[in-house]
């Protein structure tokens, strides 16, 4: 009988390995960390050999703390950090310098250098993504010029991969060079519309084919587990980017359906269906998946200072000493009295794009006390969040009726409230919150056959808490008002050349 699938969900700060039961409930669950590498401001680094000790370390303890006996796990599902960068020797296996974490910020010149070469619509238009330091191919350029491999990365002695890529390898007997649809089209490598590497930003970086894994696709057998690990041969049935695997880990099949992770930044994304949309707004267009070489394509942004408006509340500001009692906090007051507090700490994303803004706190009266602060932090989360939904909307044209959501935030009721009020939309959120470790779960046992279709996934699938809008359309539309006009305050704050 084989009824267990494993989730390995690696991490930027913790590898974790996750089991899951048929119901798709979990059953076991460890997570290792591992250090955070900085060798000058703005580079992060991590070490392969961190990686892969830990992710393996968490497997076979997650095993054997369940107790399950190793026949019994059908499948075995990879999902990772994105855009993080490796290379090494196709001969030996042996890494050839530290992984280049996405956050690293090393590489913005040579960014700089394709916008002023022109490359800058293209990227937009053959990948989806807004050129940026943070994807892959920059990285991997790097690599190839500070270590002088190009010759050999020519010859085909060089192997590139994202993390998933290097743990099929390390992981998989025989060692596939593989990567799936998903991260691949994180590297600003891969033409989304022909499900292909890109020649010309190939030519444009300088990067030779041989270095580049194939791709396969999402959910699919790429091989068998290397029994030195578990003792056992088990299929390795999924490879998928962490948000995609949450995207689909939150069941949003159909186009139109969108899910939010409520974590330090949050990730929104929705399924857009069989085509790429190209944003007007600044948002990414990726894909969501590949099955059965069907692709289905999601738009995506991200806030840059979610959760972490309630840490600053916390560390710097004292006024809260847990990031829970917000909750209390917020529904000690009926309203925020007008204040709006915009977090843009670090500047504006989608569909504000404006690095130079920077915090604001406005509506500031006699009477504004701790709570009607809280309140306004927790809201502007709901509200950057709603200013993505709303340019997703205006990108495909559709209006949204329901945003699943997860992350440590959304445990907090009333923010998850506010942000059905401000949607004018149903807020669900699952039983299950590890959603990335499930949806990378539910995609190899969907390869292997532990569910037969995407009807059986969602037939599984279960909600926890069902929000319906509570406010009426004129006090949205006073509230977001009141948002916009607080953002504009808060826009090109700090001159160009401090920034
Ligand atoms: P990450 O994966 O980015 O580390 P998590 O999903 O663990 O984030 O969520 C942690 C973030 O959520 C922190 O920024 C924290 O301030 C915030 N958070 C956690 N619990 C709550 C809560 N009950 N209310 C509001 N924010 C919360």
């Amino acid at each position: 009988m084989h009824k267990y699938v494993i989730a390995l969900d690696q991490g930027t700060t913790s590898s974790r390995a996750v089991i899951f039961d048929e119901q798709a409930h979990v059953v076991a669950m460890k997570s290792y960390e591992f250090e955070q590498i900085y060798p000058q401001p703005g580079w992060v680094e991590h070490d392969p050999a961190a990686i892969l000790n830990t992710q393996t370390d968490a497997l076979r303890e997650a095993v054997r703390i369940s107790g399950i006996p190793v026949e019994d796990i059908a499948a075995i599902g990879i999902t990772n950090q994105r855009e993080t960068t490796l290379i090494w020797d196709r001969a030996t296996g042996r890494p050839l310098h530290n992984a280049i974490v996405w956050q690293c910020r090393r590489t913005a010149p040579i960014v700089k250098q394709l916008c002023d070469e022109g490359y800058e619509d293209y990227i937009r238009q053959a990948t989806g993504l807004v050129p940026d330091a943070y994807f892959s191919g920059t990285k991997l350029k790097w690599l190839l010029d500070k270590l002088d491999l190009r010759e050999r990365a020519e010859k085909g002695e060089i192997c590139f991969g994202t993390v998933d890529s290097f743990l099929a390898w390390n992981l998989v007997s025989g060692h596939p060079h593989v990567t799936d649809a998903t991260n691949a089209s994180r590297t600003m490598l891969y033409n989304i519309h022909k499900n292909d590497w890109d020649d010309t930003l190939l030519k444009a970086l300088d990067i030779p084919r041989a270095v580049l894994p194939t791709v396969v696709d999402t959910s699919g057998v790429i091989g068998m587990l290397d029994t030195e690990i578990l003792g056992r041969a088990i299929p390795v049935a999924a490879l998928a980017g962490d948000q995609h695997a949450a995207l689909f880990g939150q069941g949003c099949f159909k186009p139109g359906m969108m899910k939010n992770t409520y974590g330090t930044g949050c990730f929104l994304l929705m399924n857009t269906g069989e085509l790429p949309v190209t944003s007007k707004s600044g948002l990414v267009s990726t894909i969501a998946w590949r099955i059965g070489g069907e692709t289905t394509y999601a738009l995506e942004g991200s806030v840059f200072v979610g959760g972490a408006v309630i840490q600053w509340l916390r560390d710097e500001m004292k006024l809260i000493e847990r990031a829970s009692e917000t909750e209390m906090i917020a529904n000690s007051v009926k309203d925020t009295g007008g204040v709006y507090l915009v977090p843009s700490f670090t500047g504006l994303g989608a569909p504000y794009w404006d690095m130079y803004s920077r915090g604001t706190i406005v509506g500031l009266t006699r009477g504004t006390g701790r709570a009607h602060i809280v309140r306004a932090a927790l809201e502007a989360i709901a509200y950057q969040s709603a200013d993505l939904v709303s340019a997703m909307a205006t990108d495909c044209g559709r209006k949204p009726t329901q945003l699943r959501v997860d992350g440590g935030a959304s445990a907090n009721k009333f923010l998850m409230q506010f942000q059905s009020d401000i949607l004018g939309c149903d807020v669900i959120r699952p039983a299950v919150i590890e959603t990335t470790a499930l949806g990378a779960a539910l995609l190899a046992g969907l390869a292997v056959g532990v569910w037969k279709d995407m009807d059986e996934i969602r037939s599984i699938w279960k909600m926890d808490l069902s929000l319906t809008p509570q406010m009426n359309e004129e006090e949205r539309r006073t509230a977001l008002a009141g948002w916009h006009k607080a953002v504009s305050r808060s826009l090109r704050w700090v001159e160009e050349d401090k920034a």
